[in-house]
């Protein structure tokens, strides 16, 4: 297994959609070929566009507000006195995270397509508030499918969204989670795709649905790129990235631009949740050695148990609350060209609390996983190493939760 130089990572998959012959593919019912077919041809028809390329980069800059900042975190640095940490603020986007480029991704090909309604499913809610945010601005009506019994747990997003005009679908079969809402917009997918477009919130899913989000979130190390070259005017001899995965469209967008350098020049690190400490319970299928199944059409390494069903995860943060993981970071795994490893919820915190002591960057739970694995790594390295975290979220969100933990004076937000 061996990553290709000079051809993107979302395109070195095999004529069965599978990245080292193995990871992602279509392991969906036949009805579901034909609306997947049709969404490959208009895509790989514009994303050769250059009229539709400034269109998409208008809406990333004037809608979104790209690009985001990227700065040193100084005080954190003399306290630390490692390497140098600095951190790109994705969570600047519109909507506080780095979802919303492939929510707009999405709505531009709805749009493309001539299609006026588009579906998605989320869990935490997040995914489908962006989208919903998105469709709004595009002018798509919006459903959002979401169990039961995420819509219980979940009421400030599933407010959020009714607010931008979207239906939310409560889904009751199964667990009533994330992956029967998952299975449930499929299907209604199936029936309505004449109309309707489906956007799948990571860069999971079938084959063509990891290739949309990774191209739409890549723009993050597109930006990135530039800011270093203009920072340090060239790439750091000892640059490493660190990311925290979930569905992994944030680190993959992190890293696609920098994949053909040599991992002893730019390193990738993605941080997965490693749950509570005291829980056996987790939501690392890298870092813990899950074996490969079949999720939401694609295969990969997953949670599962003995018998091979998937196993619900455990993590403090929703986000990265998910029991599979991208096939572009199960190849990348394999190929070694990134490494990952966990932070428990503890970890997570204590970064957090850290962090707003010397900055006034609130990083959100997710993120705050990979801080956590940065700013252990960073005192064992020198000066000349530049540190990068990607803080793809804002704490805002996760208010109660950090009230709840680490009390009022850490969830006090103007
Ligand atoms: C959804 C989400 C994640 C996890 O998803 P990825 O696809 O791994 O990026 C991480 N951070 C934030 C802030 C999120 O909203």
């Amino acid at each position: 297994m061996k990553l290709k130089k000079k051809i993107p990572l979302i395109d070195q998959h095999n004529k069965y959609g599978m990245w080292g012959n193995k990871f992602g593919g279509n392991f969906v019912p036949e009805t579901l070929k034909k609306p997947i077919n049709d969404l490959e041809i208009l895509f790989n028809k514009l994303r050769n566009d250059k009229k539709f390329i400034q269109e998409r980069d208008d809406y990333f800059k004037n809608w979104i507000g790209s690009p985001t900042r990227f700065v040193p975190l100084n005080n954190l640095n003399n306290h630390i006195r490692g390497a140098q940490i600095w951190t790109k603020i994705v969570s600047d986007a519109n909507g506080g995270a780095h979802k919303i480029y492939n929510a707009t991704v999405h709505c531009l090909l709805a749009k493309k397509a001539g299609k006026k309604f588009i579906v998605g499913d989320t869990g935490a809610g997040y995914a489908g508030k962006m989208l919903s945010m998105a469709a709004k601005k595009f002018g798509l009506k919006c459903k959002i499918f979401m169990g039961a019994k995420d819509i219980k747990r979940q009421q400030p997003n599933v407010k959020a969204m009714k607010k931008n005009g979207a239906e939310v679908i409560p889904v009751y079969t199964g667990s009533q989670t994330l992956i029967d809402a998952v299975s449930e917009c499929m299907r209604y997918w199936v029936s309505n795709c004449d109309t309707t477009h489906m956007c799948v919130g990571s860069t999971v899913g079938p084959n063509i649905f990891v290739k949309i989000c990774g191209w739409s979130t890549s723009q993050i190390s597109r930006e990135l790129k530039k800011q270093i070259l203009e920072e340090f005017g060239k790439i750091p001899k000892k640059l490493k990235l660190y990311n925290c995965v979930g569905g992994g469209s944030s680190s993959f967008g992190f890293w696609n631009e920098f994949m053909d350098f040599e991992k002893k020049q730019v390193e990738f690190i993605g941080v997965e949740a490693g749950g509570p400490k005291k829980s056996k319970r987790h939501a690392a299928p890298l870092t813990y050695g899950s074996k490969v199944g079949v999720l939401h059409g694609a295969m990969q390494y997953v949670v599962q148990n003995k018998e091979g069903q998937i196993e619900e995860t455990e993590s403090i943060s929703a986000g990265l609350d998910y029991s599979g993981v991208s096939p572009l970071h199960c190849f990348l795994k394999d190929t070694k060209r990134a490494r990952y490893t966990a932070a428990s919820d503890e970890d997570a915190l204590k970064a957090y609390k850290l962090i707003t002591k010397f900055e006034s960057l609130r990083p959100s739970l997710e993120p705050s996983h990979a801080f956590s694995v940065a700013i252990k790594e960073a005192k064992k390295f020198d000066r000349e190493t530049i540190i990068i975290v990607n803080s793809c979220g804002d704490a805002h969100k996760d208010k109660n939760i950090l009230k709840a933990k680490l009390g009022y004076k850490y969830a006090q937000f103007n």
